[in-house]
């Protein structure tokens, strides 16, 4: 300090001193030159600046200064007062350069301050706007302050300036700015006040908001108050004559008796909660006597009961057996003169101390439940504090040690609408998504937080808007499972990949069956159709849909021969090549193969490479010997149309002979497949002479080879084994040569 700001202690300004007196007042030991100190600063800092109505800017801070005072608050929370619009109003001014002047504990209540003014959306004229009507969770709400201030001094100075702000609110010129503010007062900082158990501010912020917001009505009680104001204050003044001397005639020591203000609000509630007209709630004439022992309380109260009538039930003992919040209080009712109804309360000076500017140490955060951890904290919290300001002590740490071990599991952030929605710590936007809205969640293709796109590992922070953008192709990756936190979003995010996954191994499924059933000549459209597939479906035990047999298909669990061949026992005639009526050629039925007819040249038609064992026909051709067609061969049946005559039915008996033919293999795609696939055929005692591979979609590969086989029974054989592999979903012989190249 400069020696020249001791000199100004005799010439401080009014309400510096006014500031000091009050400070004094409630704590003796409280550090009057740091408080000088902050009152110069600002003095300076907003010299000439000036508020909306045209007062100093200085005035609104020295009267939430005043305010604080008053509550009995740390001189920091003092100093905290006179600075809190620095931060947010001075250019340049940061935090530490505050923590250098003032120390780090004013300056974080500062900053915690400033984050609540300026926390939720902005409106169009720039301000922000913490609250609107459609708001639904009050209690999160201030949870969501709790877990921003990180200490409970830093709401304090929120409401002090708060409750000044109300009082001047007449100074703004846009009316609709005066209604918005009134309905964040009314709805978030009157209830926050009665949380912590300051009435004085809570029932003078319910009127100024109630005033705004319902000029009429206001204004109407108003009247009526002041219309039966004369004849109340003679008859009030009278009751407490009378009782001031009964308790002086009883030596009851007593500090006040006084007539108790109604607050408009309250009187309008009641008329419109509970139907009742103002003469019925306003007729009541209420007295409070104050004294300065509980021993005095139960005195005055017996002396009361002895010079006005009791009515029954209408006594409450709240000094044996205070409220959840540390209310203490007698409570009674009698009847004064001229019949009327009187209301009074007895208590001490601490007593009413606490019930109109709170009891730092009745602090309870959630209503009628002590026991629990908060209440707990809360209640040690305030404690400290009313000691710290007793004794001038720095309790910085540990205010905010209490409030962050109280919210560090979680986290409250807004949406779009201005819920709150409340997450454990930690959550990222996915865990935020599914916890809103689990069908928006899996259609998330973006998110905005505070208006700006981030990742969807993003972990929230408090007081965060957090809006979704969905996309209606959008879905769930793997990747979701590592961003979500939460067990609800991951069992969802699980519980569609799962189903994802069936429908790829459905479709794989399907695509084979229908290749297999292509190889028939078989309609695919018609014989899987719901109609056709019914029954078949119904022939697997714990088959229930279409897609689950397809899947099971693709996964290897049924064979793709066995729902063929099934379909095809039902349905056989669907789309299968009639049987070629063959005409008896020039010496009736020939048998080719087998030892006999050794000398009987033929070729395998390369359209079908028939072999033995498959049903045949021989085609003479012109010139090139006999060709030997699968009866089922289209190419067989073109000729069949033209020239009937060149055909014969012949049978093929086995020999020692050899026959390529190709096998289509589709498998999911693995290390040692092939060698696998190769080996199991070599053991079936055959050569493999040509192999393709091609790799499809999704992991899985397709592989054409060529065998050599003895017959049909050979190769269903070799079929059978592949199809026994775990990671083969289809293996069957392809028809013809001529269409593998495709
Ligand atoms: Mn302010």
């Amino acid at each position: 300090m400069e020696p020249s700001d001791l000199h100004l202690q005799d010439r401080d300004p009014p309400d510096l001193s006014e500031i000091i007196e009050l400070a004094l007042i409630k704590n003796p030991a409280c550090s009057v030159s740091r408080i000088r100190d902050a009152y110069h600063y600002v003095a300076h800092a907003f010299a000439g600046r000036r508020r909306e109505d045209g007062t100093p800017y200085l005035k609104h801070l020295t009267e939430v200064a005043k305010k604080l005072t008053e509550l009995g608050v740390d001189d920091n929370s003092i100093i905290a007062g006179l600075l809190h619009d620095t931060l947010e109003d001075i250019k340049g001014l940061t935090k530490e350069d505050l923590a250098k002047e003032f120390g780090a504990d004013v300056a974080e209540i500062v900053e915690g301050v400033t984050k609540i003014t300026t926390m939720g959306p902005e409106d169009e004229a720039g301000e922000h706007i913490l609250m609107v009507d459609t708001i639904r969770n009050i209690k999160a709400l201030h949870k969501l302050l709790l877990a921003v201030a990180g200490d409970i001094r830093v709401l304090l100075v929120k409401l002090a300036d708060r409750l000044h702000n109300m009082r001047t609110i007449s100074g703004k010129k846009d009316k609709n700015r005066q209604r918005v503010i009134a309905n964040e007062t009314l709805l978030v900082f009157a209830p926050l006040a009665a949380r912590l158990g300051i009435w004085q501010i809570k029932s003078e912020l319910e009127d100024l908001s109630f005033e705004v917001l319902h000029p009429e009505e206001s204004k109407r009680i108003e009247s009526l108050i002041n219309q039966t104001e004369a004849e109340r204050k003679k008859e009030l003044s009278a009751i407490i004559l009378e009782t001031k001397e009964a308790l002086e005639s009883a030596g009851v020591k007593y500090f006040q008796v006084t007539g108790r203000p109604k607050h408009k609000f309250s009187i309008f509630n009641k008329m419109a909660s509970q139907h009742l007209k103002f003469e019925e709630i306003y007729d009541l004439i209420a007295i409070r006597i104050i004294v300065d022992t509980n021993a005095a309380c139960y005195h005055a109260f017996g002396i009361v009961h002895g010079l006005y009538a009791p009515i029954q039930g209408f006594f409450f003992d709240y000094i044996a057996k205070p409220k959840p919040n540390g209310y203490q209080s007698i409570h009674t009712k009698v009847t004064g003169p001229h019949n009327r109804t009187l209301e009074v309360q007895i208590r001490t000076q601490e007593m009413h101390q606490n019930a109109e500017f709170g009891n730092a140490a009745h602090w309870t955060y959630k209503e009628g439940s002590e026991g629990s951890k908060e209440a707990k904290s809360m209640r040690s919290l305030g404690n400290q504090l009313a000691a710290a300001s007793a004794e001038n002590t720095e309790i910085g740490d540990f205010m905010r040690a209490v409030l962050t071990d109280l919210f560090t599991d979680q986290v409250f952030v807004f949406t779009p609408r201005h819920d709150i929605i409340e997450l454990p710590a930690g959550s990222t936007v996915i865990d935020f998504a599914f916890k809103v809205h689990t069908e928006l969640a899996l259609k998330l293709s973006g998110v905005k937080v505070d208006g700006k796109l981030v990742p969807f590992n993003t972990v929230l922070q408090n007081a965060q808007r957090v809006e979704l953008i969905t996309r209606s192709d959008a879905e769930p990756t793997h990747e979701w499972v590592k961003y979500a936190k939460s067990s609800h979003a991951l069992s969802r995010i699980r519980t569609y990949l799962r189903k994802k996954e069936r429908e790829v191994w459905a479709k794989i499924g399907r695509a084979s069956i229908v290749r297999e059933l292509e190889s028939f000549h078989l309609d695919p459209q018609v014989n899987l159709s719901p109609s056709k597939l019914d029954p078949i479906i119904k022939s697997y035990d714990g088959v229930k849909t279409a897609d689950d047999l397809y899947a099971r298909v693709a996964e290897g669990l049924i064979s793709i021969q066995s729902v063929v061949q099934r379909i095809r026992a039902l349905y056989s005639v669907s789309k299968e090549p009639t049987p070629i009526p063959v005409s008896v050629g020039f010496d009736g039925t020939m048998e080719i193969g087998g030892k006999e007819n050794k000398s009987i040249e033929f070729k395998r038609a390369k359209c079908c490479l028939p072999i033995p064992g498959d049903e045949v026909v021989g085609y003479i051709t012109r010139g090139n010997g006999i060709r030997v067609h699968r009866r089922i061969c289209p190419s067989a049946q073109a000729l069949l149309a033209a020239e009937p005559e060149r055909f014969f039915a012949t049978t093929w008996q086995p020999s020692d002979a050899v026959y390529g033919v190709s096998l289509r293999i589709r498998c999911i795609n693995r290390s040692g497949l092939l060698a696998d696939i190769t080996t199991a055929i070599a053991a079936k005692k055959t050569n493999i002479s040509n192999v393709k591979l091609r790799a499809g979609g999704d992991a899985v590969v397709d592989i054409t080879l060529t065998v050599d086989v003895k017959d049909a029974t050979h190769a269903n054989d070799i079929i059978a084994k592949l199809s026994g592999f775990a990671s083969v979903i289809s293996a069957y012989r392809v028809f013809s040569s001529i269409s593998t190249v495709a």
